[in-house]
């Protein structure tokens, strides 16, 4: 007798289910691509106990003929492709024609479908592997219904592998909030074990934050940011999270190459790169992207389930989704922060005609951190123009203003200011928050965290273009340091000395004669002790390069405004407005939010008002 045999059809079918059925997600997620393929608007989920003893996905899609209907269950039995070249411009999700036969071969399965242009409804019930299986007539409304009962019966080695009927319902609703985020204009029913979980109702172009909401939540769709770029071929779209919205897990990230949900590591990292700045490390943004490329330079068939795709071109795929999102991640506030604002600064700066006089008083604040756009004359115009009288909190116009007030060709030009985003400031709060009020309602700024985030982008900035500039002391400070920190701080004096400080020696000391100029005023003991624990975390002279974005870091912080720092109105209006000019303002270097809007609608809402 012959050792190699042919094996049944029925067998080779279970086998090969093996590849694209692990779960009761994977089936659905199959029956969900399937149901969207034929067109269907609105899609109808029932699951019982994890969706093991029951999944039914029943769409309003184009149907199959009764003809066809036992076709559809074979193996590489497909309507989506006639020849292999055809996936160079695949529209569809499927293409293999594997889903159904493999789903039937380890499940009680059930086909009901009513094709649009039939009469009657088809059905096949496949309890036992059957190749040639009977169809039945049956009354059905038009469009496709698929049960899949008891999965695994005929597997039972396959069965024990499934979790929890409750992680098993978790896997399938990720599912479906794949697939319902990257189709907005289909409606999806969820029942659980006979009760309604879920309601995405279809959105209109344009709605799309209500489905973001519904399935992600409204924090996220409270605190996200529009993405929308092309280059060349590349097309990205989509939303991410304001980087102080950040997670504990990489759990609510999702990405769409050609509305096909996948995973990307080289994509992810890109995602990751783009917010190094301003995330804590360890953190994770949140996003839904959908990357829109050419289908011939992406290979979709690289995986049975299709969640891995592999590019031509991968590395300058990554490169264009770094680069679009680091442009939102670090624009500045006044380009962000509120929706609506008619505020633009930069019109107003362009204007020849705003030339305020020189004479006007000028603020500690503004000078001890000086905007990088603007010359001075613009930043104490624009910061002594906004002005509270402290007793009565009505906002005075100044003398200066008024003048401005008179002139008819700057009418213009106050409408700006007047709107500037993060507004004016009303007052203090515990020596940590600046209250301020603008269009929106009421702006709280902490500090502390702001002023970093301003002095951190200034440095950047002063750093990568001609080295930060240093400030002599009047009395330069000795510091003594062991002698392995001595060796290596004279080993890579050119970095101190790039980042501001100059040095000399006496002994096991360290003499500093100068500091970065925009922290004079800070205690240079602790920020040189701060800046040497920093750069000893980076043995070579290359991970330090690499890291000076680290050590700006730690250095502004030491030149931020420290809690009980009095600021006047003054100052407070100077950082709003400096803020409003930074990028990635909204956070400190470490990720946290600097500034929150309680918008007088919530105010409102709060205290119940007009209700
Ligand atoms: P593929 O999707 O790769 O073509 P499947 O095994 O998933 O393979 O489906 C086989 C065929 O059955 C499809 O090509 C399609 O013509 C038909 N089909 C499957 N599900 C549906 C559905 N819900 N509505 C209409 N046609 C369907
Ligand atoms: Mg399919």
């Amino acid at each position: 007798m012959s050792k190699i045999i042919k094996l049944d059809e029925s067998i080779i079918r279970q086998v090969a289910a093996g590849e694209v059925v692990q779960r009761p997600a994977s089936i659905l997620k199959e029956c969900l691509e399937n149901s969207l393929d034929a067109g269907a608007n609105a899609i109808e989920i029932d699951i019982e106990e994890g969706g093991v003893s029951l999944l039914r996905i029943k769409d309003n899609g184009e149907g199959i003929t009764a003809n066809e209907l036992p076709l559809a269950l074979q193996r590489h039995a497909t309507s989506k492709i006639k020849s292999i070249d055809d996936l160079n411009s695949i529209h569809s999700y499927g293409f293999r024609g594997e889903a159904l036969a493999s789903i039937s071969a380890v499940s009680r399965f059930e086909i009901e479908s009513k094709h649009k242009d039939a009469d009657i409804g088809a059905k096949i019930e496949l309890f036992e592997s059957d190749s040639t299986p009977d169809v039945y007539d049956c009354t059905c409304g038009y469009g496709t219904t698929i049960t899949v009962k008891d999965l695994f019966y005929n597997v039972p080695a396959r069965r024990r592998f499934l979790k929890s009927t409750r992680t098993e319902f978790s896997y399938l609703d990720e599912v479906i909030k794949k697939i319902a985020l990257a189709n907005f204009n289909v409606s999806f029913t969820v029942t659980n074990n006979g009760k309604r979980v879920r309601d995405f109702l279809a959105v209109e172009k344009g709605n799309e934050q209500e489905r973001i909401e519904q399935v992600l939540g409204t924090e996220f769709s409270q605190n996200n940011m529009l993405v929308d770029n092309s280059e060349n071929d590349y097309k990205i779209s989509g939303w991410i999270s304001k980087p102080y919205f950040s997670r504990g897990y990489s759990d609510m990230q999702y990405l769409f190459v050609n509305n096909r949900v996948v995973k990307d590591k080289a994509i992810a990292h890109a995602v990751k790169r783009a917010y190094s700045d301003v995330m804590q490390s360890g953190r994770f943004p949140a996003f839904v992207l959908f990357i829109t490329i050419d289908p011939t330079v992406v290979d979709v068939n690289v995986h049975p389930s299709k969640e891995e795709i592999r590019f031509t071109d991968s590395k300058s795929i990554s490169q264009f989704v770094y680069k679009s999102l680091k442009k939102i991640t670090s624009q500045p506030l006044a380009a962000s922060f509120i929706e609506n604002t008619e505020f633009n600064i930069n019109s107003i700066l362009e204007s020849n005609e705003f030339k305020p006089s020189k004479s006007e008083e000028k603020h500690d604040f503004s000078s001890s951190v000086i905007l990088n756009d603007l010359t001075n004359e613009q930043q104490n115009a624009i910061a002594s123009s906004i002005i509270i009288d402290n007793k009565t909190s009505v906002r005075q116009p100044l003398q200066s203003e008024q003048k401005i007030i008179n002139n008819n060709d700057q009418q213009k030009s106050i409408k700006g200011i007047q709107h500037h985003p993060l507004g004016h400031a009303i007052g203090q709060l515990s020596g940590l928050f600046i209250l301020a009020q603008n269009k929106s309602g009421l702006i709280i700024v902490d500090m502390h965290a702001a002023h970093e985030r301003v002095i951190y982008e200034k440095m950047k900035t002063a750093y990568k273009n001609n080295g930060i500039s240093s400030q002599l002391l009047l009395v330069p400070v000795k510091i003594k340091v062991e002698c392995n920190i001595l060796k290596r701080v004279k080993e890579i004096e050119e970095v101190y000395f790039q980042l501001g400080f100059s040095l000399s020696y006496s002994g096991d000391a360290v003499i500093i004669k100068s500091v970065p100029a925009l922290l004079k005023k800070a205690d240079v003991a602790a920020l040189f002790s701060d800046v040497n624990i920093e750069i000893s975390r980076y043995e070579t002279s290359d991970s330090l390069t690499i890291a000076t974005n680290n050590i700006i870091a730690t250095m502004a912080c030491h030149a931020a405004v420290r809690a009980n720092d009095y600021l006047s109105l003054d100052q407070m209006n100077g950082l709003l407005r400096e803020m409003e000019q930074t990028n990635a303002a909204e956070q400190c270097n470490h990720g946290r939010p600097t500034c929150k809007q309680l918008s007088l609608k919530e105010l409102d809402s709060f205290f119940r008002r007009g209700t």
